[in-house]
């Protein structure tokens, strides 16, 4: 597949985007017009800018208000056309972008439009450079790429050719497989966008909230099926306006863009017969969380050993060669890493105690591993000693870690070849706790889709809608990642401002990471008892809570004065019950969920707020010393 990206996608300065562009790995990119305008260099300072970095100028754009127009505005409309013609050959590309005229001067008419842009080819010819035409969804007489199609047919010439761009035909609903009888060589390029659902006008939602394919809600992969049905092999460019992408990371973005046309490539290679994209294994499936990796040290480390043992948890195990220990209770397994030295150490540097890595069992680790690395994310590689396991890994949020394990490296195994396990002699019965339920990972709003489409593209993961949770402090957006069994889920929480608590997390932590860990039970309310008897101290909610509850729920006034004895939150949906108890927060806002699911499928969203307010109460003030539990 050959890879393109136009600049205003991008923030910065056009050397910057250009350089963000080619590091992303792209073959080529469409110089948008004001990006060229704002920057002091020649046409030709450009166009060898881009060409050093290796990257083919694909097309330049926009030409605006060309076809159709009335015979007094015809010839400047050509001039302006000639002007653009001369710089492109400075530039050193050979086609333009013409999008279809919405000016209130054009005039209709299939046939004026055509002989219009027949004279434009003979013109482009002269030069050797080609005009590609693009039914804008907002166009005055244009706004369907099968009008614009039956426009570059009737203009009959080969310097004229269509531009298909997916927000166009799927903003407004055009059935794709209209593209399947255009002949591929009369589709000069394909540009890409998706973009979330949003009821509002087409020319704002276009304008500002595009995003890249596998980011939004639209059909772009049906879209690619069909243009791919046609045998085009040309460019796949994406054309993305969303004001957070000008507001981001030039380099982040652009790496994001990339990984989603490898990714939508992969995704039409599965129906469609097709020389774009290349062969990788599938979407890895996620059987389960393996273990989760704390990094601590010194004090940290004795107030977070004593709170796994009020869990429940019991040391299983003692590493062979490092300052590590594996606790386990049912099917969950938590790593604490004290290593002196390695990424662990470093991570403890920077973030203090914090669940740096996570292992993620999946059907094949090495084509997990080559999937991963297929789209483009950062290997991560630590020497370990001559016999130990080395796990394929890659880097996650906040530079954290994802082991990839399967059946050939089983839990076991790992147990008994890192690790001298320890005698059962403290074995107690534990709290119940069965395995881990999801994992909140809390980021910066702006990586949110960066991470989704990571998961979404490499493990075999489904999004679920945005929710709002409203913060006292501000709103947070949560995004679920999840496979269809519930092996794995992920909530993501997105923060913009410092004050929530989320922002709060981010801003303590030095970055993004694992906010929380729920583990399930069968059976919460004997968990809490045993939890209590152990010296758990839960999260405290407000009486009021549960007076609400009872009334909204129509619940059991017995069953209600239970939950308020133990301080467990209640949640239901159309397919069951759910019950959540939360630990106090440890060090800088990291806490423990406890939750029963009776068939419910959400994640008690509605009691965030009341979860949030009451860790708030909770948290230590400024300058207090730190206390494991409270
Ligand atoms: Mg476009
Ligand atoms: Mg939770």
């Amino acid at each position: 597949m050959k890879t393109s990206i136009a600049t205003v996608s991008l923030s910065g300065e056009l050397p910057e985007k250009l350089e963000a562009i080619a590091r992303a790995g792209f073959d080529g990119v469409e110089i948008f017009e004001n990006d060229f305008l704002a920057f002091d260099g020649s046409p030709r300072d450009v166009g060898k800018m881009a060409r050093d970095l290796g990257l083919a100028i694909t097309l330049f754009q926009p030409f605006r208000d060309f076809e159709g127009m009335p015979d007094t505005l015809r010839s400047r409309t050509f001039d302006r056309a000639e002007r653009k013609f001369d710089v492109m050959q400075e530039l050193g590309t050979d086609m333009v972008l013409i999008c279809s005229n919405v000016s209130a001067a054009a005039l209709g008419g299939i046939d004026r439009a055509a002989a219009d842009f027949r004279e434009l080819g003979e013109r482009a010819a002269r030069r050797g450079l080609k005009v590609g035409y693009e039914a804008l969804a907002w166009g005055r007489f244009i706004n369907d790429h099968r009008d614009a199609w039956e426009i570059v047919r009737r203009a009959d010439h080969p310097n004229v050719g269509l531009i298909l761009d997916s927000f166009h035909t799927l903003s407004r609903k055009i059935d794709v497989n209209s593209i399947r009888s255009i002949p591929k060589d009369k589709i000069f390029i394909v540009q890409l966008a998706d973009a979330p659902q949003i009821d509002m006008d087409l020319l704002y939602w276009s304008r500002h909230f595009r995003n890249m394919p596998g980011e939004g809600d639209l059909p772009v992969t049906a879209f690619c099926e069909a243009v791919a049905a046609t045998g085009y092999d040309g460019y796949f460019s994406l054309e993305i306006f969303n004001d957070q992408f000008r507001g981001g990371s030039a380099r982040a973005i652009a790496a994001d863009g990339h990984r989603s046309l490898i990714y939508l490539a992969d995704q039409v290679r599965q129906t469609v017969e097709t020389p774009v994209g290349v062969a990788m294994p599938k979407r890895a499936p996620v059987k389960g969380v393996g273990f989760v990796e704390f990094t601590t040290d010194g004090s940290e480390a004795t107030e977070l050993t004593a709170f796994l043992g009020v869990l429940g948890f019991r040391k299983v195990g003692t590493h062979r060669t490092k300052q590590v220990s594996l606790y386990q209770q049912g099917d969950v397994r938590i790593v604490l890493n004290l290593d002196k030295s390695g990424f662990a150490n470093a991570a403890f540097a920077m973030h203090g105690t914090f669940a740096y890595a996570l292992a993620l069992v999946v059907d094949d680790a090495a084509d997990a591993y080559a999937r991963a690395l297929a789209l483009d994310a950062e290997p991560f590689e630590q020497s370990v000693a001559e016999g130990e396991l080395q796990f394929p890994a890659i880097r996650g949020v906040g530079g954290g870690l994802i082991y990839l394990i399967d059946e050939k490296t089983p839990l076991g195994r790992f147990s008994e070849i890192d690790f001298v396990l320890d005698p059962a002699e403290d074995e107690g019965q534990g709290t119940g706790l069965t395995r881990v339920d999801h994992i909140a990972q809390t980021v910066a709003y702006d990586q949110m889709l960066t991470w989704l489409l990571f998961y979404t593209s490499i493990f075999e993961t489904q999004k679920t809608p945005m929710v709002d949770i409203v913060d006292p402090s501000g709103v947070v957006r949560s995004q679920v990642i999840e496979t269809a069994s519930g092996s794995l889920r992920i909530t993501m929480n997105g923060a913009e401002n410092r004050r929530t608590l989320a922002g709060h997390f981010l801003a303590e932590k030095f970055g993004s990471g694992i906010q929380h860990l729920a583990f399930a039970t069968d059976d919460i309310f004997e968990t809490a008892r045993r939890l209590q008897d152990g010296g758990f101290l839960p999260l405290v909610i407000s009486p009021n809570y549960y007076d609400d509850v009872e009334a909204r729920f129509g619940l059991d006034p017995e069953m209600t004065e239970r939950m308020r004895a133990a301080n467990i939150l209640y949640d239901r949906d159309e397919h069951g019950e759910y019950f959540q108890l939360y630990s106090r927060t440890f060090g800088e806002g990291f806490f423990f969920e406890i939750v029963e699911r009776r068939g419910y499928r959400g994640y008690g969203a509605p009691n965030a707020i009341f979860r949030i307010a009451a860790l708030k109460k909770q948290m230590r003030p400024e300058g207090m010393p730190r206390t494991a539990q409270g």
